[in-house]
Protein backbone atom coordinates (compact mmCIF):
# COMPACT_ATOMS: atom_id res chain seq x y z
CA UNK A 1 0.00 0.00 0.00
CA UNK A 2 2.77 2.54 1.10
CA UNK A 3 5.02 1.44 -2.05
CA UNK A 4 1.92 2.25 -4.27
CA UNK A 5 1.33 5.59 -2.71
CA UNK A 6 4.58 6.67 -3.06
CA UNK A 7 4.92 5.56 -6.83
CA UNK A 8 1.85 7.42 -7.94
CA UNK A 9 3.19 10.61 -7.87
CA UNK A 10 4.54 9.24 -11.14
CA UNK A 11 0.70 9.30 -12.01
CA UNK A 12 -0.47 12.85 -10.60
CA UNK A 13 0.71 14.04 -14.30
CA UNK A 14 -0.36 11.34 -16.66
CA UNK A 15 -4.34 10.82 -14.71
CA UNK A 16 -4.30 15.01 -14.11
CA UNK A 17 -6.18 14.28 -10.14
CA UNK A 18 -3.84 13.82 -7.60
CA UNK A 19 -6.69 12.43 -5.02
CA UNK A 20 -7.28 9.99 -7.99
CA UNK A 21 -3.77 8.72 -8.75
CA UNK A 22 -3.28 8.05 -5.32
CA UNK A 23 -6.16 5.57 -4.77
CA UNK A 24 -5.09 4.24 -8.02
CA UNK A 25 -1.34 3.97 -7.06
CA UNK A 26 -2.39 2.38 -3.53
CA UNK A 27 -4.95 -0.14 -5.15
CA UNK A 28 -2.46 -1.88 -7.56
CA UNK A 29 0.16 -1.34 -5.20
CA UNK A 30 -1.88 -3.97 -3.11
CA UNK A 31 -2.39 -6.27 -5.62
CA UNK A 32 1.31 -6.03 -6.53
CA UNK A 33 2.72 -6.76 -2.90
CA UNK A 34 0.29 -9.47 -2.91
CA UNK A 35 1.69 -11.08 -6.60
CA UNK A 36 5.38 -10.08 -5.10
CA UNK A 37 7.49 -13.31 -4.54
CA UNK A 38 9.46 -11.88 -1.65
CA UNK A 39 13.02 -12.83 -2.74
CA UNK A 40 16.54 -10.69 -1.32
CA UNK A 41 17.54 -7.48 -2.69
CA UNK A 42 15.87 -8.24 -6.64
CA UNK A 43 15.51 -4.40 -6.90
CA UNK A 44 16.25 -4.56 -10.80
CA UNK A 45 13.93 -7.41 -11.19
CA UNK A 46 10.98 -5.52 -9.65
CA UNK A 47 11.60 -2.30 -11.76
CA UNK A 48 11.64 -4.02 -14.84
CA UNK A 49 8.61 -6.19 -14.10
CA UNK A 50 6.79 -2.65 -12.44
CA UNK A 51 7.73 -1.51 -15.36
CA UNK A 52 6.52 -3.76 -18.40
CA UNK A 53 2.83 -3.69 -16.42
CA UNK A 54 2.84 0.00 -16.70
CA UNK A 55 1.93 -0.86 -20.36
CA UNK A 56 -1.29 -2.58 -20.46
CA UNK A 57 -2.04 -0.04 -17.54
CA UNK A 58 -1.64 2.49 -19.69
CA UNK A 59 -3.92 0.58 -22.27
CA UNK A 60 -6.57 0.02 -20.32
CA UNK A 61 -6.49 3.06 -17.99
CA UNK A 62 -5.86 5.73 -20.25
CA UNK A 63 -6.61 4.53 -23.48
CA UNK A 64 -9.89 3.05 -22.49
CA UNK A 65 -11.22 3.16 -19.10
CA UNK A 66 -10.71 7.64 -18.86
CA UNK A 67 -12.25 7.91 -22.41
CA UNK A 68 -15.25 5.54 -21.91
CA UNK A 69 -15.46 7.40 -18.38
CA UNK A 70 -15.64 10.88 -19.74
CA UNK A 71 -18.31 9.61 -22.29
CA UNK A 72 -16.09 9.02 -25.47
CA UNK A 73 -15.05 6.04 -27.31
CA UNK A 74 -11.43 4.07 -26.77
CA UNK A 75 -8.85 5.83 -28.17
CA UNK A 76 -6.86 2.97 -29.90
CA UNK A 77 -6.22 4.37 -33.19
CA UNK A 78 -2.33 4.55 -34.13
CA UNK A 79 -3.19 8.54 -34.12
CA UNK A 80 -4.67 8.99 -30.84
CA UNK A 81 -2.50 6.48 -29.16
CA UNK A 82 0.15 8.71 -30.44
CA UNK A 83 -1.27 11.62 -28.53
CA UNK A 84 -1.58 9.61 -24.95
CA UNK A 85 2.35 8.26 -25.32
CA UNK A 86 3.15 11.11 -22.50
CA UNK A 87 1.27 8.98 -20.88
CA UNK A 88 2.44 5.75 -21.38
CA UNK A 89 5.70 7.38 -20.22
CA UNK A 90 4.02 7.91 -16.46
CA UNK A 91 2.74 4.55 -16.29
CA UNK A 92 5.83 2.79 -16.93
CA UNK A 93 7.66 5.21 -14.72
CA UNK A 94 4.89 4.46 -11.83
CA UNK A 95 5.48 1.00 -12.12
CA UNK A 96 9.37 1.02 -12.04
CA UNK A 97 8.77 3.26 -8.77
CA UNK A 98 6.32 0.60 -7.40
CA UNK A 99 8.58 -2.52 -8.41
CA UNK A 100 11.28 -0.88 -6.99
CA UNK A 101 9.44 0.76 -3.33
CA UNK A 102 7.48 -2.77 -3.10
CA UNK A 103 11.23 -4.67 -3.22
CA UNK A 104 12.54 -1.42 -0.68
CA UNK A 105 9.57 -1.86 1.84
CA UNK A 106 10.07 -5.82 1.97
CA UNK A 107 13.67 -5.70 2.64
CA UNK A 108 12.83 -3.38 5.41
CA UNK A 109 10.58 -5.10 6.88
CA UNK A 110 12.34 -8.71 7.05
CA UNK A 111 15.10 -7.00 8.56
CA UNK A 112 13.26 -4.70 11.18
CA UNK A 113 11.05 -8.16 11.93
CA UNK A 114 13.02 -10.67 11.11
CA UNK A 115 12.08 -14.10 9.26
CA UNK A 116 8.14 -15.31 9.74
CA UNK A 117 7.15 -17.41 12.45
CA UNK A 118 7.31 -20.81 11.31
CA UNK A 119 4.32 -22.36 10.06
CA UNK A 120 4.73 -26.28 11.04
CA UNK A 121 5.04 -28.12 13.94
CA UNK A 122 8.54 -27.28 14.98
CA UNK A 123 10.23 -30.95 14.55
CA UNK A 124 8.30 -33.97 13.41
CA UNK A 125 10.17 -37.23 13.10
CA UNK A 126 10.54 -37.89 9.59
CA UNK A 127 10.99 -35.25 6.79
CA UNK A 128 8.10 -35.29 4.29
CA UNK A 129 8.98 -35.47 0.89
CA UNK A 130 7.18 -33.53 -1.70
CA UNK A 131 7.52 -34.71 -5.36
CA UNK A 132 6.65 -32.40 -8.30
CA UNK A 133 7.03 -34.29 -11.72
CA UNK A 134 7.04 -31.63 -14.76
CA UNK A 135 8.76 -28.27 -14.85
CA UNK A 136 7.03 -26.84 -16.88
CA UNK A 137 4.55 -23.80 -15.70
CA UNK A 138 1.97 -25.99 -13.12
CA UNK A 139 5.34 -27.71 -11.94
CA UNK A 140 7.48 -25.04 -11.36
CA UNK A 141 4.57 -22.87 -10.13
CA UNK A 142 4.13 -25.62 -7.65
CA UNK A 143 7.88 -25.88 -6.60
CA UNK A 144 7.64 -21.58 -6.09
CA UNK A 145 4.51 -21.65 -4.28
CA UNK A 146 5.69 -24.37 -2.14
CA UNK A 147 9.00 -22.82 -0.95
CA UNK A 148 7.09 -19.57 -0.22
CA UNK A 149 4.89 -21.30 2.01
CA UNK A 150 7.32 -23.16 3.72
CA UNK A 151 10.06 -20.71 4.00
CA UNK A 152 11.71 -21.83 7.48
CA UNK A 153 10.31 -25.53 7.23
CA UNK A 154 12.99 -27.61 7.48
CA UNK A 155 10.87 -30.95 7.92
CA UNK A 156 9.83 -30.80 4.54
CA UNK A 157 11.99 -31.25 1.24
CA UNK A 158 10.58 -30.64 -2.14
CA UNK A 159 11.70 -32.11 -5.05
CA UNK A 160 11.50 -31.34 -8.81
CA UNK A 161 11.74 -34.17 -11.56
CA UNK A 162 11.80 -32.56 -15.33
CA UNK A 163 13.49 -34.41 -18.23
CA UNK A 164 14.09 -30.08 -19.59
CA UNK A 165 16.71 -27.78 -17.26
CA UNK A 166 14.17 -24.68 -17.66
CA UNK A 167 10.81 -23.80 -18.04
CA UNK A 168 9.77 -22.70 -21.44
CA UNK A 169 7.57 -19.60 -21.86
CA UNK A 170 5.30 -21.12 -24.62
CA UNK A 171 3.44 -17.62 -25.13
CA UNK A 172 6.58 -16.83 -27.13
CA UNK A 173 7.95 -20.07 -28.91
CA UNK A 174 6.33 -18.73 -32.44
CA UNK A 175 8.39 -15.51 -31.99
CA UNK A 176 11.41 -18.31 -32.14
CA UNK A 177 10.07 -20.07 -34.77
CA UNK A 178 10.06 -16.47 -36.85
CA UNK A 179 13.65 -15.66 -36.01
CA UNK A 180 12.51 -12.84 -34.09
CA UNK A 181 13.91 -14.16 -30.51
CA UNK A 182 16.71 -16.35 -29.49
CA UNK A 183 15.77 -19.77 -28.49
CA UNK A 184 17.20 -19.52 -25.19
CA UNK A 185 15.66 -16.24 -23.99
CA UNK A 186 12.11 -17.63 -23.69
CA UNK A 187 13.59 -20.37 -21.55
CA UNK A 188 14.26 -19.93 -17.45
CA UNK A 189 16.90 -22.14 -15.82
CA UNK A 190 14.85 -23.76 -13.10
CA UNK A 191 17.99 -24.50 -10.74
CA UNK A 192 18.95 -20.80 -10.56
CA UNK A 193 15.01 -19.58 -10.23
CA UNK A 194 14.21 -22.34 -7.75
CA UNK A 195 16.47 -21.94 -3.93
CA UNK A 196 15.28 -24.85 -1.66
CA UNK A 197 13.99 -27.50 -3.80
CA UNK A 198 15.84 -30.27 -4.87
CA UNK A 199 15.90 -30.08 -8.61
CA UNK A 200 16.68 -33.28 -10.61
CA UNK A 201 16.75 -33.03 -14.57
CA UNK A 202 15.78 -37.12 -15.68
CA UNK A 203 12.33 -38.53 -17.24
CA UNK A 204 10.02 -40.44 -15.25
CA UNK A 205 9.55 -43.61 -16.20
CA UNK A 206 7.40 -45.53 -14.14
CA UNK A 207 5.04 -44.15 -11.14
CA UNK A 208 4.24 -46.90 -8.15
CA UNK A 209 1.22 -45.22 -6.50
CA UNK A 210 1.07 -48.63 -4.25
CA UNK A 211 4.80 -48.30 -3.33
CA UNK A 212 4.71 -44.21 -3.53
CA UNK A 213 7.72 -43.88 -5.37
CA UNK A 214 8.46 -42.50 -8.70
CA UNK A 215 11.22 -44.68 -11.08
CA UNK A 216 13.37 -42.66 -13.34
CA UNK A 217 14.61 -43.48 -16.82
CA UNK A 218 17.75 -44.87 -16.65
CA UNK A 219 20.80 -43.02 -17.64
CA UNK A 220 21.57 -42.89 -20.89
CA UNK A 221 25.29 -42.64 -20.40
CA UNK A 222 24.87 -45.29 -17.73
CA UNK A 223 26.03 -48.88 -19.40
CA UNK A 224 23.05 -50.84 -17.53
CA UNK A 225 24.48 -51.78 -13.90
CA UNK A 226 23.29 -48.96 -12.22
CA UNK A 227 19.49 -49.63 -11.31
CA UNK A 228 17.12 -46.93 -12.46
CA UNK A 229 17.27 -44.37 -9.36
CA UNK A 230 14.20 -44.12 -7.35
CA UNK A 231 12.34 -41.36 -5.79
CA UNK A 232 10.28 -42.12 -2.72
CA UNK A 233 7.38 -39.47 -2.10
CA UNK A 234 4.86 -38.53 0.89
CA UNK A 235 3.05 -35.69 -1.67
CA UNK A 236 3.04 -36.38 -5.68
CA UNK A 237 2.43 -33.78 -7.73
CA UNK A 238 1.38 -34.60 -11.63
CA UNK A 239 2.17 -31.84 -13.94
CA UNK A 240 3.99 -33.35 -16.69
CA UNK A 241 2.02 -31.64 -19.15
CA UNK A 242 0.71 -32.77 -22.99
CA UNK A 243 2.06 -34.27 -26.01
CA UNK A 244 0.76 -33.76 -30.17
CA UNK A 245 -1.59 -35.89 -30.49
CA UNK A 246 -1.92 -37.52 -34.31
CA UNK A 247 -5.08 -39.02 -33.81
CA UNK A 248 -3.42 -42.54 -34.91
CA UNK A 249 -2.80 -40.79 -38.11
CA UNK A 250 1.29 -42.26 -38.90
CA UNK A 251 2.43 -40.72 -41.76
CA UNK A 252 1.47 -37.13 -40.10
CA UNK A 253 3.27 -38.27 -37.13
CA UNK A 254 6.80 -39.49 -39.39
CA UNK A 255 6.01 -35.92 -41.43
CA UNK A 256 4.89 -33.27 -39.74
CA UNK A 257 6.91 -31.27 -37.27
CA UNK A 258 5.74 -30.57 -33.89
CA UNK A 259 5.46 -27.21 -32.34
CA UNK A 260 5.65 -27.62 -28.27
CA UNK A 261 9.18 -27.70 -27.25
CA UNK A 262 12.21 -25.37 -27.74
CA UNK A 263 13.70 -27.95 -30.18
CA UNK A 264 10.41 -27.97 -32.18
CA UNK A 265 11.03 -24.15 -32.56
CA UNK A 266 14.30 -24.45 -33.39
CA UNK A 267 13.79 -27.13 -36.17
CA UNK A 268 11.27 -25.26 -37.76
CA UNK A 269 12.69 -22.10 -38.27
CA UNK A 270 16.46 -24.22 -39.72
CA UNK A 271 13.82 -26.03 -42.07
CA UNK A 272 12.54 -23.16 -43.49
CA UNK A 273 15.58 -21.19 -43.79
CA UNK A 274 16.46 -24.93 -45.49
CA UNK A 275 13.90 -24.77 -48.36
CA UNK A 276 14.48 -21.01 -49.12
CA UNK A 277 18.19 -22.15 -49.20
CA UNK A 278 17.32 -25.40 -52.03
CA UNK A 279 14.34 -22.73 -53.55
CA UNK A 280 17.28 -20.25 -54.42
CA UNK A 281 19.52 -23.18 -56.47
CA UNK A 282 16.25 -24.57 -57.96
CA UNK A 283 15.49 -23.51 -61.78
CA UNK A 284 12.12 -24.81 -61.84
CA UNK A 285 9.77 -23.11 -60.91
CA UNK A 286 7.01 -25.55 -60.00
CA UNK A 287 9.27 -27.02 -57.97
CA UNK A 288 10.35 -23.42 -55.78
CA UNK A 289 6.65 -23.26 -54.83
CA UNK A 290 6.59 -26.21 -53.65
CA UNK A 291 10.06 -26.21 -51.80
CA UNK A 292 8.28 -22.41 -50.37
CA UNK A 293 4.74 -23.91 -49.32
CA UNK A 294 4.44 -24.15 -45.28
CA UNK A 295 1.52 -25.97 -44.31
CA UNK A 296 0.52 -25.44 -40.74
CA UNK A 297 -2.49 -27.90 -39.44
CA UNK A 298 -4.57 -26.02 -36.81
CA UNK A 299 -6.03 -22.95 -36.46
CA UNK A 300 -6.10 -22.67 -32.76
CA UNK A 301 -3.55 -20.05 -30.73
CA UNK A 302 -0.53 -22.15 -31.48
CA UNK A 303 -0.93 -22.55 -35.35
CA UNK A 304 -2.49 -19.30 -36.19
CA UNK A 305 0.31 -17.43 -34.32
CA UNK A 306 3.10 -19.85 -36.11
CA UNK A 307 1.49 -19.16 -39.53
CA UNK A 308 1.46 -15.20 -38.76
CA UNK A 309 5.28 -15.32 -37.58
CA UNK A 310 6.41 -18.01 -40.19
CA UNK A 311 4.65 -15.84 -43.00
CA UNK A 312 6.53 -12.65 -41.74
CA UNK A 313 9.59 -14.29 -41.30
CA UNK A 314 9.31 -15.83 -44.77
CA UNK A 315 7.93 -12.44 -46.60
CA UNK A 316 11.14 -11.00 -44.41
CA UNK A 317 14.17 -12.80 -45.81
CA UNK A 318 12.83 -12.96 -49.35
CA UNK A 319 15.24 -9.94 -49.74
CA UNK A 320 17.64 -12.01 -49.24
CA UNK A 321 17.38 -14.52 -51.97
CA UNK A 322 17.57 -12.78 -55.46
CA UNK A 323 16.04 -15.70 -57.36
CA UNK A 324 13.00 -15.73 -55.34
CA UNK A 325 9.86 -13.94 -55.14
CA UNK A 326 7.07 -13.36 -53.58
CA UNK A 327 4.57 -15.80 -55.78
CA UNK A 328 6.32 -18.36 -55.01
CA UNK A 329 6.39 -18.29 -51.31
CA UNK A 330 2.57 -19.52 -49.96
CA UNK A 331 1.85 -20.19 -46.29
CA UNK A 332 -1.39 -22.58 -45.69
CA UNK A 333 -3.98 -22.99 -42.62
CA UNK A 334 -5.41 -25.89 -42.85
CA UNK A 335 -8.18 -25.73 -39.64
CA UNK A 336 -11.22 -28.55 -39.21
CA UNK A 337 -13.85 -26.02 -38.35
CA UNK A 338 -15.48 -22.62 -40.00
CA UNK A 339 -13.69 -20.54 -38.35
CA UNK A 340 -9.95 -20.09 -36.15
CA UNK A 341 -9.32 -18.88 -32.70
CA UNK A 342 -12.27 -20.82 -31.20
CA UNK A 343 -11.86 -19.29 -27.63
CA UNK A 344 -11.56 -15.56 -29.18
CA UNK A 345 -15.40 -14.29 -30.15
CA UNK A 346 -16.15 -14.81 -33.47
CA UNK A 347 -15.81 -11.05 -34.60
CA UNK A 348 -11.88 -11.40 -33.66
CA UNK A 349 -11.49 -14.20 -35.48
CA UNK A 350 -12.72 -12.68 -38.26
CA UNK A 351 -10.40 -9.92 -38.13
CA UNK A 352 -7.70 -12.18 -37.54
CA UNK A 353 -8.10 -14.23 -40.40
CA UNK A 354 -8.64 -11.28 -42.56
CA UNK A 355 -5.70 -9.47 -41.62
CA UNK A 356 -3.74 -12.63 -42.05
CA UNK A 357 -4.93 -13.01 -45.59
CA UNK A 358 -4.19 -9.64 -46.69
CA UNK A 359 -0.37 -10.39 -45.36
CA UNK A 360 -0.57 -13.42 -47.74
CA UNK A 361 -1.81 -16.33 -45.45
CA UNK A 362 -3.74 -18.66 -47.20
CA UNK A 363 -6.94 -20.59 -45.10
CA UNK A 364 -8.04 -23.87 -45.78
CA UNK A 365 -11.24 -23.69 -43.09
CA UNK A 366 -13.70 -26.31 -42.88
CA UNK A 367 -10.73 -29.20 -44.15
CA UNK A 368 -8.47 -31.90 -42.41
CA UNK A 369 -5.12 -33.19 -42.94
CA UNK A 370 -5.72 -36.46 -43.18
CA UNK A 371 -2.52 -37.82 -44.29
CA UNK A 372 0.80 -36.89 -45.73
CA UNK A 373 3.98 -38.30 -47.44
CA UNK A 374 7.54 -37.05 -48.67
CA UNK A 375 5.91 -34.88 -51.71
CA UNK A 376 2.78 -32.77 -49.61
CA UNK A 377 0.22 -33.23 -47.39
CA UNK A 378 -3.48 -34.89 -48.22
CA UNK A 379 -6.63 -33.21 -47.22
CA UNK A 380 -9.88 -34.06 -46.58
CA UNK A 381 -11.09 -32.04 -50.19
CA UNK A 382 -7.65 -32.05 -51.95
CA UNK A 383 -3.69 -31.74 -51.64
CA UNK A 384 -0.83 -29.90 -51.27
CA UNK A 385 2.52 -30.25 -52.72
CA UNK A 386 4.97 -29.05 -49.97
CA UNK A 387 8.04 -30.08 -47.96
CA UNK A 388 6.72 -28.26 -44.59
CA UNK A 389 4.04 -29.86 -42.67
CA UNK A 390 3.53 -28.30 -39.09
CA UNK A 391 0.76 -29.79 -36.75
CA UNK A 392 -0.50 -28.31 -33.85
CA UNK A 393 -4.49 -29.68 -34.42
CA UNK A 394 -4.45 -31.74 -31.58
CA UNK A 395 -2.88 -32.50 -27.77
CA UNK A 396 -3.17 -35.35 -25.76
CA UNK A 397 -2.11 -35.73 -22.14
CA UNK A 398 1.15 -37.06 -21.21
CA UNK A 399 1.38 -40.55 -22.47
CA UNK A 400 3.12 -41.86 -19.06
CA UNK A 401 -0.48 -41.20 -17.54
CA UNK A 402 -2.46 -44.48 -19.16
CA UNK A 403 -0.77 -46.63 -17.02
CA UNK A 404 -2.16 -45.31 -14.00
CA UNK A 405 -4.37 -46.97 -12.04
CA UNK A 406 -6.84 -43.79 -11.72
CA UNK A 407 -9.91 -42.15 -13.59
CA UNK A 408 -9.14 -40.12 -16.68
CA UNK A 409 -11.67 -37.99 -19.30
CA UNK A 410 -11.63 -39.19 -22.72
CA UNK A 411 -8.84 -37.38 -23.49
CA UNK A 412 -6.61 -39.18 -21.54
CA UNK A 413 -6.31 -36.45 -18.64
CA UNK A 414 -6.55 -37.55 -14.59
CA UNK A 415 -9.55 -36.57 -13.30
CA UNK A 416 -9.01 -34.25 -10.28
CA UNK A 417 -11.41 -33.54 -7.89
CA UNK A 418 -12.69 -29.61 -6.75
CA UNK A 419 -9.36 -29.20 -4.66
CA UNK A 420 -6.61 -30.95 -7.11
CA UNK A 421 -5.96 -34.31 -5.44
CA UNK A 422 -6.94 -37.66 -7.37
CA UNK A 423 -10.35 -38.84 -5.66
CA UNK A 424 -9.24 -42.44 -3.04
CA UNK A 425 -5.32 -41.55 -3.49
CA UNK A 426 -4.34 -38.92 -1.09
CA UNK A 427 -1.24 -37.02 -1.31
CA UNK A 428 -1.56 -37.30 -5.01
CA UNK A 429 -2.60 -34.05 -6.99
CA UNK A 430 -2.63 -33.09 -10.62
CA UNK A 431 -2.77 -30.07 -12.60
CA UNK A 432 -2.05 -28.40 -15.64
CA UNK A 433 -2.44 -30.19 -19.15
CA UNK A 434 -2.71 -33.43 -17.95
CA UNK A 435 -5.89 -32.83 -15.52
CA UNK A 436 -9.47 -32.24 -16.36
CA UNK A 437 -9.69 -29.65 -13.84
CA UNK A 438 -13.60 -28.86 -12.97
CA UNK A 439 -14.10 -25.27 -11.63
CA UNK A 440 -15.43 -25.41 -8.21
CA UNK A 441 -17.87 -22.20 -8.52
CA UNK A 442 -19.00 -22.92 -12.40
CA UNK A 443 -18.86 -26.56 -12.82
CA UNK A 444 -17.40 -25.87 -16.23
CA UNK A 445 -14.20 -27.83 -17.11
CA UNK A 446 -11.08 -25.28 -16.93
CA UNK A 447 -8.57 -25.17 -20.35
CA UNK A 448 -5.30 -26.59 -20.68
CA UNK A 449 -3.37 -23.28 -20.34
CA UNK A 450 -0.58 -21.21 -18.98
CA UNK A 451 -3.05 -18.77 -17.15
CA UNK A 452 -4.72 -21.73 -15.60
CA UNK A 453 -2.03 -24.15 -14.81
CA UNK A 454 -0.28 -21.44 -12.51
CA UNK A 455 -3.59 -20.94 -10.81
CA UNK A 456 -4.00 -24.48 -10.00
CA UNK A 457 -0.34 -24.33 -8.71
CA UNK A 458 -1.22 -21.86 -6.49
CA UNK A 459 -3.94 -23.69 -4.93
CA UNK A 460 -2.00 -27.46 -4.59
CA UNK A 461 0.54 -25.30 -2.96
CA UNK A 462 -1.68 -24.42 -0.29
CA UNK A 463 -3.32 -27.82 -0.18
CA UNK A 464 -0.48 -29.71 0.31
CA UNK A 465 0.35 -27.41 3.35
CA UNK A 466 -2.98 -27.50 4.71
CA UNK A 467 -2.72 -31.35 4.03
CA UNK A 468 0.06 -31.56 6.31
CA UNK A 469 -0.78 -29.69 8.69
CA UNK A 470 -4.71 -30.82 9.36
CA UNK A 471 -6.38 -27.78 7.90
CA UNK A 472 -9.30 -28.16 5.39
CA UNK A 473 -8.39 -27.60 2.21
CA UNK A 474 -9.14 -25.01 -0.99
CA UNK A 475 -11.62 -25.12 -3.87
CA UNK A 476 -10.69 -24.36 -7.07
CA UNK A 477 -11.96 -21.37 -8.92
CA UNK A 478 -10.94 -18.98 -11.43
CA UNK A 479 -11.85 -16.94 -14.14
CA UNK A 480 -9.92 -16.76 -17.28
CA UNK A 481 -8.33 -12.78 -17.15
CA UNK A 482 -8.91 -13.13 -21.23
CA UNK A 483 -6.90 -13.92 -24.01
CA UNK A 484 -4.14 -12.40 -26.37
CA UNK A 485 -3.28 -14.12 -29.59
CA UNK A 486 -0.67 -12.16 -32.03
CA UNK A 487 -1.35 -12.58 -36.05
CA UNK A 488 1.51 -11.37 -37.01
CA UNK A 489 3.95 -8.15 -37.04
CA UNK A 490 2.58 -5.71 -34.86
CA UNK A 491 -1.10 -6.82 -35.06
CA UNK A 492 -2.63 -8.94 -32.19
CA UNK A 493 -6.09 -9.54 -30.69
CA UNK A 494 -7.32 -9.64 -27.29
CA UNK A 495 -10.04 -9.99 -25.24
CA UNK A 496 -9.79 -9.50 -22.18
CA UNK A 497 -12.84 -10.33 -19.12
CA UNK A 498 -14.25 -7.37 -17.29
CA UNK A 499 -13.98 -8.85 -13.36
CA UNK A 500 -17.13 -6.94 -12.92
CA UNK A 501 -19.44 -7.45 -15.80
CA UNK A 502 -20.39 -11.01 -15.83
CA UNK A 503 -19.76 -12.60 -19.05
CA UNK A 504 -18.83 -9.59 -20.38
CA UNK A 505 -15.35 -8.25 -22.12
CA UNK A 506 -13.39 -6.13 -23.96
CA UNK A 507 -11.90 -6.46 -27.43
CA UNK A 508 -8.84 -4.97 -28.92
CA UNK A 509 -6.94 -5.42 -32.15
CA UNK A 510 -3.67 -3.76 -34.52
CA UNK A 511 -1.51 -2.37 -32.77
CA UNK A 512 -2.76 -1.28 -29.36
CA UNK A 513 -3.16 -5.00 -28.66
CA UNK A 514 0.00 -6.44 -29.80
CA UNK A 515 1.60 -3.61 -27.46
CA UNK A 516 -0.50 -4.84 -24.76
CA UNK A 517 0.68 -8.31 -25.59
CA UNK A 518 4.24 -7.52 -25.62
CA UNK A 519 3.87 -5.71 -22.38
CA UNK A 520 1.26 -8.40 -20.49
CA UNK A 521 4.06 -11.11 -21.79
CA UNK A 522 7.30 -9.45 -20.99
CA UNK A 523 6.25 -8.76 -17.32
CA UNK A 524 5.14 -12.66 -17.28
CA UNK A 525 8.60 -14.24 -18.55
CA UNK A 526 10.25 -15.21 -15.57
CA UNK A 527 13.90 -13.55 -14.75
CA UNK A 528 15.20 -10.15 -15.37
CA UNK A 529 18.26 -11.09 -17.31
CA UNK A 530 15.56 -13.07 -19.87
CA UNK A 531 13.05 -9.88 -19.80
CA UNK A 532 16.36 -7.62 -21.01
CA UNK A 533 17.48 -10.47 -23.31
CA UNK A 534 13.81 -10.44 -25.17
CA UNK A 535 13.81 -6.50 -25.14
CA UNK A 536 17.00 -6.71 -26.96
CA UNK A 537 15.85 -9.14 -29.56
CA UNK A 538 12.77 -6.72 -29.92
CA UNK A 539 14.92 -3.73 -30.41
CA UNK A 540 17.02 -5.29 -33.15
CA UNK A 541 14.23 -6.24 -34.88
CA UNK A 542 13.00 -2.98 -35.37
CA UNK A 543 16.34 -2.37 -37.10
CA UNK A 544 17.71 -5.03 -38.74
CA UNK A 545 16.48 -7.75 -40.93
CA UNK A 546 15.96 -10.98 -39.55
CA UNK A 547 18.62 -13.70 -38.83
CA UNK A 548 19.21 -16.48 -41.59
CA UNK A 549 21.72 -18.13 -39.76
CA UNK A 550 20.91 -22.00 -39.80
CA UNK A 551 21.42 -23.03 -36.03
CA UNK A 552 22.89 -26.40 -34.91
CA UNK A 553 20.14 -29.38 -35.22
CA UNK A 554 20.18 -31.27 -32.21
CA UNK A 555 18.41 -34.20 -33.50
C1 LIG B 1 3.04 -22.80 -29.00
C2 LIG B 1 2.23 -22.67 -27.76
C3 LIG B 1 1.76 -21.42 -27.37
C4 LIG B 1 1.00 -21.28 -26.22
N1 LIG B 1 0.57 -20.04 -25.86
C5 LIG B 1 -0.13 -19.89 -24.71
C6 LIG B 1 -0.55 -18.61 -24.29
O1 LIG B 1 -0.31 -17.61 -24.97
N2 LIG B 1 -1.23 -18.50 -23.12
C7 LIG B 1 -1.52 -19.60 -22.36
O2 LIG B 1 -2.14 -19.45 -21.29
N3 LIG B 1 -1.15 -20.84 -22.74
C8 LIG B 1 -0.46 -21.01 -23.88
N4 LIG B 1 -0.07 -22.26 -24.28
C9 LIG B 1 -0.46 -23.42 -23.47
C10 LIG B 1 0.52 -23.59 -22.31
O3 LIG B 1 1.83 -23.66 -22.79
C11 LIG B 1 0.18 -24.86 -21.56
O4 LIG B 1 -1.15 -24.84 -21.17
C12 LIG B 1 1.07 -24.94 -20.33
O5 LIG B 1 2.40 -25.09 -20.73
C13 LIG B 1 0.65 -26.11 -19.44
O6 LIG B 1 1.55 -26.19 -18.38
P1 LIG B 1 1.96 -27.62 -17.79
O7 LIG B 1 2.94 -27.34 -16.71
O8 LIG B 1 0.75 -28.40 -17.49
O9 LIG B 1 2.67 -28.36 -18.99
P2 LIG B 1 4.06 -28.01 -19.68
O10 LIG B 1 4.33 -26.56 -19.61
O11 LIG B 1 4.02 -28.67 -21.01
O12 LIG B 1 5.12 -28.74 -18.75
C14 LIG B 1 5.26 -30.13 -18.68
C15 LIG B 1 6.65 -30.40 -18.16
O13 LIG B 1 6.80 -31.79 -17.90
C16 LIG B 1 8.05 -32.21 -18.39
N5 LIG B 1 7.92 -33.65 -18.66
C17 LIG B 1 7.15 -34.25 -19.59
N6 LIG B 1 7.27 -35.58 -19.49
C18 LIG B 1 8.12 -35.82 -18.47
C19 LIG B 1 8.63 -37.01 -17.86
N7 LIG B 1 8.28 -38.21 -18.29
N8 LIG B 1 9.48 -36.87 -16.83
C20 LIG B 1 9.86 -35.64 -16.37
N9 LIG B 1 9.40 -34.50 -16.90
C21 LIG B 1 8.54 -34.59 -17.93
C22 LIG B 1 8.26 -31.37 -19.63
O14 LIG B 1 9.61 -31.30 -20.00
C23 LIG B 1 7.76 -30.03 -19.13
O15 LIG B 1 8.77 -29.35 -18.44
C24 LIG B 1 0.70 -22.43 -25.44
C25 LIG B 1 1.17 -23.69 -25.82
C26 LIG B 1 1.93 -23.81 -26.98
C27 LIG B 1 2.45 -25.17 -27.38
Amino acid sequence: MLAGAAASVALAPTLGHPLLSVIWGIAVGIGYSASLRPSGHAYVDNLMTGAALGIPMWGVISVIALPLLSGQTPQWSADQMRMHFPALVGWVLYGALLGLFTQGLTDISETVLGPEAEGLSPEPPEKKRIVILGGGFAGMRTAECLEDQLQDETAVSITLVSDTNALLFTPMLAEVAGSSLEPSHISTPLRSSLYRTEFIRGRANKIDLEGRRVILESDLASDGSKPPREIPYDQLVLALGSVSNYLGMVNIEKYAFNFKSLLDAIQIRNHVIEMFERADRESESALRSILLTFVIAGGGFAGVELAGALNDFAHGILADYPNLHREDLSVVLVHSRDRILPELSESLARYAQIRMESRGVTFRLNTRVTDANFSGVVLSDGEIRTRTLVWTAGTAPNPILKSLPVEKDKRGALVVQNTLDLPGHPGLWALGDCAAVVDAKTSKPCPPTAQFALREAEVVAKNICAELQGRPKRLFHFVSLGALCVVGHQTACAELTVPFMKSKSMRFSGLFAWLMWRGIYLSKLPGLERKIRVLMDWTIELFFPRDIVQTIDLQ
